[in-house]
Order: structure tokens, then C-alpha cells, then sequence
């Protein structure tokens, strides 16, 4: 049987501490809880760690958060030898935030990188260090420099990063808002979750389930770290924070 748990981090990324009570324990162990602001693995995003809060003060250390057999059941993974906590019992759940703050400021850097480079997208991946992209981009006058510079244009704009909810028919009769080639859009109860950067997504607006930072300034210093050659069309752009070193 699949539960549903209610991801609190959908509609605010920032909830870095919040309350849940536990629902059932998988047979390895894993914690499912009514609710939580712990992301799971998806979309290319990896899911939170951190750790569960018991009444009488002592800790649960979460090591991974996974989805299950449907993408609404969201379940927590303690490291090893950790406490089994009791079905009913109310945690509070703390989320390691430097490492989730820095996963949603890589986030929303791939959706301006996906602006940079207006080409279709073969493979992503967040990562709290880098990320990268895979386009498929034959054009080699995409360098590193030029495509630092309009990113860091972008996160100096400062532009809102927002979400909404529309339905499938929306999202057929515009096509144009899927820019992946290989990932489909989140769905759930018939809606899709699009993320709009600048006003009316002047700056960009695709669907995806992920957490972003709230305004582009946010992201801070980042820029291209190498592009490498995947094939005759095909370019991996690795994103890292700070500035583009000199003279590389
Ligand atoms: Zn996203």
C-alpha cells in the first residue's frame, strides 16, 4: 500500500524546521511520515538529510529522503542504529538547511543556465558543490566567459522565482513550457507545477517539483566551470559557485 505524505517544501521551500507524525515503517527501516518538509530525490534534485526531533529531546539522524512506490510517498531514511520511533508519535523535523540552501540556489542556477543556453535538455543533475546540464547545443560560440556573464546578469536582476499550479490542458495547449527533452513534467491530481522566473515568467517558466530560491539574487556568485564535448551535438555545462577563476 502507497501513502500519501503532504510535502510541505511545495509551497515553501524555506520551511527548514516542521512537525510531523509518523504513519507507518517500511521493512528497511524507512520513516513515513502525515507530513514533511524534507525533499525527496527527484527531478534531478537530490533529497534532504538531516534529523527528526523525539519528545524527550534525543535524535533520529536522517541520512536520505526517497519516494516510494508512488511519487507521493515520501519516505526517510535514518542512518544506521538509529532509534525506531513509534507509529502516532509527533517529531519535529529539522532539515540540514546549509546543504539544502545551497542545493536550491544550484537549483534555480540550472533554470537560468536553461535561459543562457535556449537549447534542449538531454540530462541534469543538482549538486551541492556543481551541477550540470546536458544540451544538445552544436553551436561552440557558447563559451564559458559569455555564458558566465549572462548568467551572473540574471542573478544580479534580482527577478522573482515563483510557483502556480495549472492544469493538463494548459500545459498541452502551450508545449513551448517543457524545455527538457527526456523529463516529464511533475503531475499531481491533474495539476502540473510551473516555476516562473520574472514577472508572468517573463524570464522563464517550466514545470518542475523542485525547491528554488525565492528572487535570482539569491543564487550569489556563480559561473561556468567547464563545457565539455559529449558527442557531435551534444555540450555538458558544469555550474559552480563563485567566480570564474582567471586566466583559465
Ligand atoms: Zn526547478
Amino acid at each position: 500500500m502507497a501513502y500519501e505524505t503532504k510535502a510541505l517544501f511545495r509551497d515553501d521551500a524555506y520551511l527548514s524546521t516542521a512537525e510531523g507524525a509518523v504513519v507507518a515503517i517500511n521493512d528497511r527501516g524507512g520513516i513515513i511520515l502525515d507530513q514533511t518538509n524534507f525533499y525527496a530525490t527527484s527531478g534531478g534534485q537530490p533529497g534532504d538529510t538531516g534529523h527528526f526531533e523525539r519528545a524527550d529531546g534525543s535524535r533520529i539522524q536522517i541520512a536520505a529522503t526517497v519516494t516510494g512506490e508512488t511519487k507521493n510517498e515520501i519516505i526517510h531514511v535514518p542512518t544506521e542504529e538509529q532509534a525506531v520511533p513509534e507509529i502516532g508519535e509527533k517529531l519535529v523535523l529539522h532539515v540540514d538547511w546549509p546543504r539544502r540552501y545551497r542545493l536550491m540556489r544550484m537549483h534555480t542556477a540550472c533554470h537560468l543556465l536553461s535561459v543562457a543556453c535556449p537549447f534542449p535538455i538531454t540530462g541534469a543533475a543538482v549538486g551541492e558543490e556543481e551541477s550540470r546540464i546536458d544540451f544538445d547545443l552544436p553551436d561552440p560560440s557558447y563559451t564559458k566567459e559569455n555564458v558566465t556573464e549572462r548568467l551572473m546578469e540574471m542573478v544580479r536582476a534580482n527577478a522573482p522565482v515563483i510557483t502556480r499550479w495549472i492544469t493538463n490542458e494548459e500545459l498541452s495547449a502551450n508545449p513551448g513550457l517543457v524545455k527538457s527533452k527526456n523529463v516529464r513534467p511533475p503531475m499531481g491530481n491533474g495539476q502540473i507545477r510551473l516555476v516562473l522566473i520574472g514577472e508572468d515568467g517573463a524570464v522563464d517558466s517550466q514545470p518542475c517539483g523542485g525547491t528554488h530560491v525565492s528572487e535570482t539574487q539569491e543564487v550569489g556568485e556563480i559561473h561556468i566551470g567547464k563545457i565539455e564535448k559529449k558527442g557531435k551535438e551534444n555540450r555538458r555545462f558544469r555550474i559552480r559557485f563563485g567566480s570564474l577563476p582567471a586566466g583559465e
